[in-house]
């Protein structure tokens, strides 16, 4: 065969295969202009009453511009235990956060053998991913073979393209600790790879900018800077500039979108939780060892060493309990023991412990200062009970209705003192919408529909303990900043209530008074797919 003619073949050959693969292969389409999308924004801590402070002075014109056409909810409602990455399920998926088969950033598996600690915090935070429940299909999923990305999510099953920057994250939320300036001083290197959180927050929108050029059908960003800045340092005027450079940056992704000529983008800015300043960092497990002799040992923080999950279950063989800690204003105890099942309120009032002695573990934890509510089932008949210093208080499900009724003293929610709400204790069923509408401008908004919701799950812990204003959950917790001066997890309103502006192509402009997170998703699942 002459050597031209072998090239010809070899042509052809590549040719065909090159077709067939084409054909095989699936199409990640860059979708047409005209068909629907959106880009979800979130931002991780945003206070309502600081968003709310900003907003009239004028300094979010970007956002501001955006709810005059848009669906804005003033009071959002987060998913609880309020938890970044947890809380990102609920617009995905239209569904409660507490049914997605993870009960947090952090929780624990009685049934595993072997990496029991479900810590979603470092390395492991792709696990996340794998552990929660394969259906219903989430926003990334359900796009099919469309181009789908996200920016500094781990809630992302299914997303084509994704973009951590967890380096600048870190170094901007350590910034100003002595080993980071030395490394920040250092030439070129220095410049290129520390960021501060508005350097961060920029690189983040300029990610986003690139990504918008292949017309994403689902976009996933996250600004994390108030929340980190938060914890670290607390609320004060840096917080509210971050909030004042985010909306510049939402206001470059926005012009971007007109630019490129994405009518059908629809545009979610929202938030997984509010944030809560904190004075004193408790350490609840060395209170309780003291106090009664039981053993038990606090999950770590994060996981740096691995991906993977694998201290094996026989290592807690000497526990009696153990705690996890979600955010720093909410925890989880679990008992361990043979029967591996969740414990209630009659087994953990009369708790034998592994050294003989029998506690009353629910009224040992509301004793402790600094610990706010105790949320526990009643594993007799179904009712969810809540402890506090002041009294006690129970809830009762009954088909898709709520009775909420004062078993002692004060009622812990504070309900008694919202009109609304107060007539609604102790006077039976009412829906969780109507709950929610009664409660909403309480010190605990929803909470009867959350904490039952998520209490009742089989492992979400045996108790769930919030802090106290002004306290947290985590002493000595975090290895570079070893205490908290803010957070969240907890279920009171600074923390689970937060603003939502939704942008819908070809929607009125409309405010609404409350929304659940899960409720936004379902509205961006129905314009995206028609799902109703
Ligand atoms: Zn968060």
């Amino acid at each position: 065969m002459k050597a031209s003619l072998a090239w010809f073949f070899a042509f052809c050959i590549v040719f065909i295969v090159w077709t067939l693969l084409d054909v095989i292969r699936p199409k990640q389409g860059i979708e047409a202009l005209s068909s629907k999308s959106v880009t979800i924004i979130l931002i991780d801590g945003l206070s309502q009453d600081l968003f709310n402070e900003e907003l009239l002075k004028g300094s979010l014109p970007h956002l501001q511009k955006l709810m005059q056409r848009s669906l804005y909810v003033e009071n959002g409602i987060s998913s609880f235990p309020t938890m970044t990455g947890y809380a990102f399920y609920p617009f995905l998926t239209g569904l409660d956060a507490c049914q997605s088969g993870i009960y947090g950033l952090r929780w624990f598996d009685k049934e595993r053998e072997k990496g029991q600690l479900r810590n979603y915090v470092g390395r492991t935070n792709v696990q996340m991913n794998y552990d929660v429940k394969a259906s219903p299909q989430n926003l990334f999923e359900l796009a099919g073979t469309s181009y789908t990305c996200s920016i500094n999510s781990y809630m992302n099953r299914g997303v084509k393209e994704s973009v951590k920057t967890g380096f600048a994250h870190t170094t901007a939320k350590y910034e100003g600790k002595i080993w980071l300036s030395n490394l920040a001083s250092l030439p070129w290197i220095g410049k290129k790879v520390i960021k501060n959180h508005f350097l961060h927050e920029t690189a983040v929108a300029n990610l986003a900018l690139t990504q918008l050029e292949s017309n994403p059908k689902v976009q996933w960003i996250t600004f994390a800077s108030p929340d980190a800045y938060n914890h670290v340092n607390g609320t004060d005027s840096i917080y509210h500039h971050l909030l004042r450079h985010i909306d510049f940056e939402i206001g470059r992704i926005l012009a971007k979108c007109r630019a490129l000529g994405h009518e059908q983008r629809a545009i979610a800015v929202v938030s997984d939780h509010g944030i809560q300043d904190v004075h004193t960092n408790l350490d609840v497990c060395k209170t309780l060892k003291q106090n009664t002799g039981l053993s038990i040992e606090r999950g770590k923080s994060a996981v740096l060493y691995s991906t993977d999950l694998t201290t094996p279950a026989s290592k807690l063989s000497t526990l009696d309990a153990y705690f996890v800690i979600n955010g720093n204003l909410s925890a989880y105890i679990y008992v361990l023991d043979a029967a591996k099942k969740k414990l209630g309120k009659q087994s953990l009032e009369r708790l034998k412990l592994k050294n003989g002695t029998t506690i009353n573990l629910p009224q040992e934890l509301i004793k402790t200062e600094g610990i706010e509510l105790c949320l526990l089932m009643d594993e007799v008949n179904g009712d969810m009970y809540i402890l506090s210093k002041k009294g006690s208080s129970a809830i009762t499900k009954s088909g898709n209705k709520y009775a909420y009724r004062i078993v002692k003293g004060i009622d812990p929610l504070g309900y008694e003192n919202h009109s609304e709400a107060k007539g609604r204790i102790n006077n039976g069923f009412f829906t969780s919408e109507e709950w929610l509408k009664a409660t909403l401008y309480s010190e605990y908004p929803d909470a009867i529909y959350r904490f039952y919701e998520l209490v009742s799950q089989k492992k979400s812990g045996d108790l769930v303990i919030t802090a106290a204003e002004g306290y947290d959950l985590a002493s000595n917790y975090e290895a570079v900043v070893s205490n908290y001066k803010g957070g969240h997890g907890s279920g009171g309103r600074k923390v689970i209530s937060v603003p939502y502006i939704y942008y819908q192509p070809q929607q009125q402009e409309r405010v609404e008074k409350y929304m659940r997170a899960e409720d936004l998703g379902k509205l961006i699942r129905n314009y995206l797919f028609g799902e109703k």
